[in-house]
């Protein structure tokens, strides 16, 4: 009884066949780029493809004969046994009678289950089968994968359909803290769903080789002030940065008990776990940027006064909304002034260095002498102004402009875009950029400034501008 058929004999002679193409004595039969094509159903580019022939090129999966790999169908409890022996080199040698009665030994597949079974890795059924045929679920193999490597737990992740009680729930913890397993991107795991040969290979590939591994992240707990970052895993070692509330930061497990390896732009050391939340990419177009929203004015400086309207408060409120629909898109917000208090410029401008913020955005209300003017625009900073500029003209500008574009949308009218030297501008230290929303005196634009639907779609645009700047920079 054979699970894996031995086909390589079919693919060494198309390989040579392709061998020939790249000579030229063929070309024009392939395609070019589908040439390494080694099954007519899947290849090495597509998800899961680098782990598959990983595992192919090591003898230990193989496709069918008539060429296909099935990438989609389910795993069998037999091809799964065999699968990890290969990986592991088991020696079969010892293996000449059978504990099971449907799995004789007499071939190498099953002497591989044999082999598995005498290791406490499987065991059959209490009628004395194996049922090699029948299918694993991801349950199962995760259960199977753990007993053979015993992963350590360094943390938890959660899946809704995983709970503490789960029979599984300690092994897909410890593979899933390892970076062995994943689940999906709804963050269940699917424990009673048939393991497909495509995930299959994948969880196999990434326990034999660690680059297979997707990089993991977790997020710095909401309300945590600051998070010191150490070069070591205790707090007695030197500090080499410090991380701030919601900071998305890349991970690595450690052997430290309470510790893990973080990686978060130009800061690389330990932080204690239990400031960390486990967090799933969600594919979001900025779920790795940071922005600061900077709400003009503020406590004792009011702004612009007009009527009932007050800058401070519209600028606060214009701030909250696009912190939220920047959210929305996965960034991480920080408000440099998230209450009505009096913050300095000076404090404002170095607010984004210690964040590592990609982009600042200040929000403000226009007014004018004669009470005459009307729009909305957006500065920037290039010229030089008491010896200081802006480190990042050309893409304050950019952004200034992206975010001009879609505020174009909205009822007011569009003044476009502007240079100034304005002071949280060009002390910066990223890219920085001040709207003005309105002018809060204007006879169209004051109705506009008092209506919170206009500040919020004043909101949705802006961040709609921000997605596009990022877009156009990458
Ligand atoms: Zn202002």
């Amino acid at each position: 009884m054979k699970f894996l058929e031995k086909v390589k004999h079919t693919f060494s002679l198309s390989k040579k066949i392709m061998g020939l193409t790249a000579l030229g004595i063929c070309a024009g039969m392939y395609v070019s780029g589908s040439a390494h094509a080694e099954f007519s159903d899947f290849n090495k580019t597509q998800p899961g493809g680098a782990e598959v022939f990983y595992l192919y090129d090591r003898d230990i999966i193989n496709g069918y004969p008539d060429g296909t790999f099935r990438p989609e169908s389910d795993v069998k409890r037999g091809q799964a046994v065999v699968m990890l022996g290969r990986a592991l080199n088991w020696d079969i040698s010892q293996t000449n009678t059978s504990p099971f009665k449907d799995v004789p030994a007499n071939n190498d597949d099953n002497r591989y289950i044999i082999e598995g079974a005498k290791r406490g890795i499987v065991s059959g059924y209490d009628d004395g089968t194996f049922r090699p045929y029948a299918s694993l679920t991801r349950g199962q193999m995760s259960a199977i994968l753990q007993r053979v490597y015993k992963y350590p737990t360094h943390f938890t992740i959660p899946f809704a359909d995983v709970k503490s009680t789960h029979w599984a729930y300690s092994p897909i913890q410890a593979l899933a803290s390892n970076g062995v397993v994943t689940g999906y991107t709804d963050n269940t795991f699917k424990p009673q769903q048939y393991i497909s040969r495509k995930h299959y290979s994948m969880m196999l590939a990434r326990t034999l080789q660690p680059s297979f591994r997707p990089p993991m992240y977790m997020k710095v707990k909401a309300g945590t002030t600051k998070l010191n970052v150490y070069s070591q895993p205790n707090t007695t070692s030197t500090i080499t940065g410090a991380l701030y509330e919601k900071a998305l930061v890349q991970i690595t497990p450690t052997s430290t008990k309470g510790w893990v390896k973080i990686n978060y732009k130009d800061i690389t050391g330990y932080a204690p776990l239990s400031y960390l939340e486990y967090y799933r990419l969600k594919g979001l177009p900025l779920e790795k940027r940071v922005v600061v929203v900077d709400a003009g004015h503020g406590g004792t400086d009011s702004g612009a006064v007009y009527g009932s309207l007050v800058e401070k408060d519209i600028n606060l409120k214009a701030s909250y909304y696009l912190k939220t629909e920047l959210e929305k898109r996965g960034a991480t917000v920080y408000l440099s002034r998230p209450t009505d208090t009096f913050v300095t410029l000076n404090d404002r401008a170095t607010f984004s260095s210690p964040r590592r913020a990609d982009i600042f955005i200040s929000i403000h209300a226009n007014a004018t002498a004669s009470h005459t003017a009307n729009g909305t625009e957006t500065y920037y900073n290039d010229q030089l102004y008491e010896g200081d500029v802006n480190p990042y003209p050309e893409e304050s500008k950019k952004l200034a402009y992206a975010l001009q574009v879609q505020l174009d949308k909205l009822p007011t009218k569009n003044l476009g875009i502007k240079q100034n030297e304005f002071y949280v501008l060009r002390k910066n230290t990223v890219p920085a950029v001040l709207v003005e929303l309105g002018f809060i005196d204007g006879r169209y634009d004051s109705k506009y400034l008092a209506d919170s639907n206009f500040l919020r779609q004043s909101a949705v645009y802006m961040s709609e501008g921000v997605v596009n700047y990022f877009k156009s920079i990458d």
